[in-house]
Order: C-alpha cells, then structure tokens, then sequence
C-alpha cells in the first residue's frame, strides 16, 4: 500500500476505557477490592453469585464516577440506573454483569488534549458508566484445566466512552493520556496498566477523505499500553485500506490484538455478536443523587491538570512547555507546589524540576522519592 493510497483516507477512531476503581471494597459487597490477594481469597457469597445474595451499591462508586464526569464537563444524571447485562462465561459466575445501559450516570462531557505540535483538540465524550468487573480466567497456568479466579469479581468500574472524534493515533495516545491523567489527579484509580487497572477497546473505522458517512469499524479489545493503541490503530488503518482498495469490505468484528507481531485477528464475527438482553436491574433500586451531595462533591475536586497549566503559565510565567512537563504526573506537580512556597524564582524552580530531578529518576522511582524529597533540603540548591 503506497503512502498515496494511504492518503486518500481518514481515520476514525473511539475508544472505551475501563478504569479500575481504587475502592476499599467492591461496588456490591464488603469484599475487598484489592490487588495481589491469593487467589479466590476476596470471594463472599456475593462475588461467588451465589443464589438469594442481593448487591448493596458502595456509595463511594457513585461519588469517583461523579467527580470523573465533573472533570470531564459532563452533564451527572441525578437519575440513573443499573442494568443486567446477560452472558454465559466461567468467570462471570452470576451469569450477567451488573452494568449501566440505558440510564448511565453522567453523559456529553469532553477532554481537551495537546498534540506533539502544540495544537489542541477537543474530545467528546458519550457517557461514563458505573460497572462490576468479571473474574479472572487464566489458560496457561495448568496444562489440563483453565482456572478462574474470582478476586476481581466486583472489583467497581467506570467505562468511559467517547465519540468518534478521534483521527490519528497520536490523538488516540493523547487522549488516553489525558484521561490517565485526570483519573489519577482524582485519586480515584491508580492508572496502572501493567495490573490492569486501566485497559482500553479501540473503535476503528476508515472512510475517504471528505466523506460525511462513517465507515464500518473494527472493535479491537483490551489494549493495555498506550504503545499497543497505537500499534492497533496503525495496523488496523492500513488493514482496512487495503481490504478497500481490492474491493471488499470492512465486516464488524471484534478483534483482538497480537503484541507479539503487531496484527490483529478476529475474536468474534457479526454473527457470533452477543445478544445481552439488556433490561433494568430488579435488584438494585434506581440512583436518586441529591444536589447537596453532588454540590459537596464538587467542592472536594482538586485541581486539575489544566486548572494547574494555566495557573503556571498566567501566574507564575512559566512557559506552556514546562508547565505540561510538570503537571504531567500529579506527584511531580504536587512537589512544584511546595518548591515555589520557598522560592520567587519560578522558572529556575522548574528548570531544576525538569532538568536534574526528572533525568535523575526512573519511571517507578518518581513518585516515592519526589514525596520522601523534602523541599526543604533541595532548597540549597535554588537560586
Ligand atoms: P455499541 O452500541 O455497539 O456499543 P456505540 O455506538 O455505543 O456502539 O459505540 C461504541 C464506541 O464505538 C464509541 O466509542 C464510539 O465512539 C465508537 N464508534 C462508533 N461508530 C464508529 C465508527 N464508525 N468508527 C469508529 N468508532 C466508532
Ligand atoms: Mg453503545
């Protein structure tokens, strides 16, 4: 496929993100909901789905999915809902999931991102949704039996997921980013993709440049790095192109993707599509979310990485690079903020933030040391 041909098309690309929520205990059950536990240790009657156990909403769920749709400016839906989601798989022992369909608690929202050339874009977002994560299934473990580990079962989601706005994988990475970011300053999931807190699906489409119609697209499944998005994205775009171009069409697969050689395969065919047979959740009552909650909610947001760019830029002069470098990570941001308590020179504080600390500190490391750094020793070394 010759760049040219490339050239011809557009991307079109929507994610959903699922992010793990850093809860004591799961959205049903008093179980708790952390990593690491020896297999099938946080499992009551609940998790197991055994019958006549009833899910309770943990009230600390609905409070991190509201403060998600409030700094991604969406409208909260004081009324929402929970709905069952139907599907048979070992590792789903009720046999549905507890999800949010029709009714999701917050809906319309956006996420500004910045693209290597400075530019910025605006991301929609169709709704953020409250969800039970499934149990774990692992087939590589035992040579005779698949095993299931049921720990993650109601571990509390939110499912995030936006338009079809998305034109590059640049974009894709960017926004992904930002969304990391944002749940991380919340402190409402940890953003570790390594453990699966934060996986992704990618939507992917291509139509001809100048065409108003959407493609037909390809859902490639649990992405988890912000590389393999991109390598999905790539390789599906030239995917689809050439399947265009030699006359066929794009089917509506579900596709998973091969780290190992960079391809995709299909995983299921439209035929072999699901049919959830969605309908409400008889056990759980509908959210009514009262105005002083949601309004006291709101007064316990931090501040936000775009909140802190622009301060930085407008109150303290810094220049628009320096500023996204440290508000990057919210710890190294958090540091910046009790530098520049001790010291007027702003820009000298973050030339040393920037230069020396960050190039002394490996990915792991930055967030323990910058916290067990007091500002107060590196003082001798400001201006
Ligand atoms: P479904 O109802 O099948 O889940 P949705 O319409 O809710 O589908 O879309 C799911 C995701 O797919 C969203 O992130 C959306 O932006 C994305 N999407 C929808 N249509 C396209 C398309 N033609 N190309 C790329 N992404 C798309
Ligand atoms: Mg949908």
């Amino acid at each position: 496929m010759t760049e040219e041909v490339l050239e011809k098309y557009e991307l079109v690309v929507g994610l959903e993100i699922h992010a793990q929520l850093q809860t004591k205990t799961k959205i049903f059950s008093s179980d708790s909901a952390s990593f690491g536990a020896e297999p099938n240790r946080n499992t009551s009657i609940v998790s197991l789905g055994l019958p006549g156990t009833l899910p309770r909403i943990n009230k600390t769920v609905v409070a991190y999915a509201v403060k998600m749709g409030m700094a991604t400016h969406c409208t909260i839906n004081r009324e929402n809902r929970f709905d069952r989601k139907n599907y048979f798989y070992a590792d789903l022992p009720k046999g549905y999931q507890i999800t949010q369909d029709e009714a999701p608690i917050c809906v319309n929202g956006n996420v500004r991102i910045t693209l290597k050339d400075k530019s910025h874009r605006v991301i929609r977002i169709n709704r953020i949704h409250m969800e039970e994560d499934a149990g774990k299934s692992m087939h590589d473990k035992d040579d005779q039996y698949s095993l299931i580990d049921l720990n993650r079962a109601g571990v509390p989601l939110i499912e995030i997921v936006s338009e079809p706005d998305i034109r590059s994988a640049e974009e894709a990475a960017a926004y992904f980013t930002e969304v990391r970011k944002l749940v991380r300053y919340l402190g409402i999931c940890d953003g570790n993709m390594e453990e699966g807190s934060m996986r992704c699906d990618a939507n992917i489409s291509v139509r001809l440049k100048g065409e108003s119609a959407f493609g037909q697209r390809c859902e490639v499944k649990n992405l988890n790095s912000v590389r393999n998005l991109q390598r999905a994205i790539s390789y599906e775009f030239r995917r689809q192109v050439e399947l265009i171009e030699n006359g066929g069409v794009v089917e509506q697969n579900t596709l998973n993707f091969d780290a190992a050689n960079g391809t995709t395969s299909v995983l299921r065919s439209k035929e072999m599509a699901f049919d959830y047979r969605y309908f409400p959740e008889p056990d759980l009552p509908p959210l009514h979310l009262a105005e002083e909650w949601i309004e006291a909610l709101k007064s316990e947001l931090p501040e936000l990485p775009e909140q802190r760019i622009h301060r930085y830029i407008y109150e303290l002069g810094l220049p628009e690079y320096d500023a996204y470098i440290i508000t990057e990570e919210k710890s190294t941001s958090d540091y910046f903020e009790q530098l520049v308590k001790l010291t007027p020179h702003y820009k000298a504080a973050a030339n040393w933030i920037i230069g020396p600390v960050q190039s002394d500190l490996n990915e792991g490391e930055k967030t323990s040391l910058l916290l067990k750094c007091s500002p107060c020793n590196w003082r001798r070394s400001l201006p």
